[in-house]
């Protein structure tokens, strides 16, 4: 299979994967249709299901969010046969329609299809909630529990009772790190609503994925023993809270800042860095037991300090803390770009990727994102701004391999371990 594959051209398989997309929304179509028909002829009633959905998730197998998306959309075809050509376009899909699809009726039916064509599901989340207010939703904490990362040498019988996230891989320091204050006003005292899991959310309503926590079940590494073990569990909290559209275009703006330093991008991870970020800045603690350790450092005799730690000290709360926040938008290089420069760059390229590729679509990223010199420094290349483009990390390693070679990647990051 492998093997006819490669032996295509790049058009070749573009084009085959396109025209494979084209039948499969016709294939989806078709199944929409065969499930009405089923519906319609009560066949999953007589299989013995008590519903369309229960006959797909448990006779078909389908996820449970899928199922839900298919049987909704089913009915919306039924009801409204426009919605077909739309969904064989691509100018709508299950999704968009499934968050509009209860608000639809014969008289509106056409206005809300001509709204959510060749939307995002965000955008449509945005008109359907016009129709569709929210409730009283209070910002909250939840205490939970969450199922322990696995470290690799933990025993297969014994669960882990390590409470420090900070000293798994899968875990970072932030995210170990809690808000001291703030919460307590509104975090629930009452011990019952302390979850031990909480299921996934339901995506089939759109509603966007966030530290979303495991139902776990059952410990299956001990499955041979009659009575179940625990299961080893780290307290979190799951907080909640209103936000509007310049509270996400900030964030998104900070995550972009924060991705080339963050080993992973998250609400926690973010709000820490931010947070230590304005802490160290105005914290007048912090700022103190700074002072206190640059003054320590001048009254110890130079001799006795270790070396380095004279340097260290003038530069605490500098640059060279690494519990600060370092928004670097590439790895450090012999001559470094000025930050004049550098700003201009992101500004001119409005922080997003100036690949292009062969079809005329540039890159969308705005994410991990490198100032990229065109002429490379290694022939020459100035840090001059009409030599200099913003990439992201994967179209400037493209780059990089078609200038300087396939083997370029792999030098560059013996020369400098920090590079993408
Ligand atoms: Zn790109």
């Amino acid at each position: 299979m492998s093997n006819h594959l490669s032996a295509l051209s790049d058009r070749e398989l573009l084009a085959a994967l396109h025209a494979l997309r084209g039948s499969e929304r016709e294939s989806l179509l078709e199944i929409l249709r065969h499930l009405n028909e089923v519906e319609r002829r009560k066949l999953h009633l007589k299989l013995g299901y008590s519903s369309m959905f229960v006959y797909c998730t448990e006779h078909l197998c389908y996820s449970e969010s899928t199922a839900a998306r298919r049987v909704q959309a089913a009915r919306c075809v039924a009801r409204f046969p426009k919605v077909e050509t739309l969904l064989v376009s691509g100018e709508i899909n299950l999704v968009t329609l499934g968050l509009v699809a209860s608000l639809l009726t014969p008289q509106n039916v056409d206005w809300f299809l001509e709204k959510i064509r060749n939307k995002r599901q965000r955008e449509v989340e945005a008109i359907a909630a016009a129709f569709r207010p929210a409730t009283y939703l209070r910002d909250r904490v939840l205490r939970v529990s969450v199922p322990a990362p696995v470290t690799p040498l933990s025993s297969a019988t014994t669960p882990s009772l390590s409470l420090s996230s900070a000293s798994t891989g899968s875990a970072t320091p932030a995210e170990s790190a809690t808000p001291a204050t703030g919460e307590s006003a509104n975090a629930p005292a009452n011990s019952a609503e302390v979850a031990a899991a909480v299921p996934p959310a339901d995506d089939a309503k759109g509603v966007t994925p966030g530290p979303l926590l495991v139902n776990v079940g059952s410990n299956s590494h001990n499955g041979s023993e009659k009575t179940p073990s625990p299961i080893a569990t780290v307290p979190k909290l799951y907080i909640q809270f209103l936000a509007d559209e310049n509270f996400m275009r900030d964030y998104n703006e900070a995550c972009a800042l924060l991705s080339n330093s963050l080993r992973r991008i998250s609400f926690s991870t973010v709000f820490t860095a931010v947070l230590r970020d304005y802490l160290e800045r105005h914290s007048p603690k912090r700022r103190q037991e700074r002072r206190d350790a640059r003054q320590a450092a001048i009254e110890t005799p130079r001799s006795t300090q270790p070396a380095g730690a004279h340097a260290g000290a003038r530069t605490d709360g500098a640059q060279s803390d690494r519990s600060r926040v370092e928004v670097a938008v590439t790895p450090p290089r012999r001559l470094p770009i000025s930050p004049q420069t550098r700003d201009a760059v992101f500004l001119r390229d409005q922080g997003q990727c100036t690949y292009v590729g062969r079809d005329g679509h540039r890159c969308s990223e705005t994410n991990n994102l490198h100032v990229d010199h065109i002429k490379p420094v290694a022939r020459n290349g100035k840090d001059e701004l009409e030599n200099l483009r913003l990439l992201c990390s994967t179209h400037n390693r493209l780059e990089a391999e078609r200038i300087l070679g396939p083997d370029a990647t792999r030098r560059i990051r013996e020369r400098d371990p920090t590079a993408p």
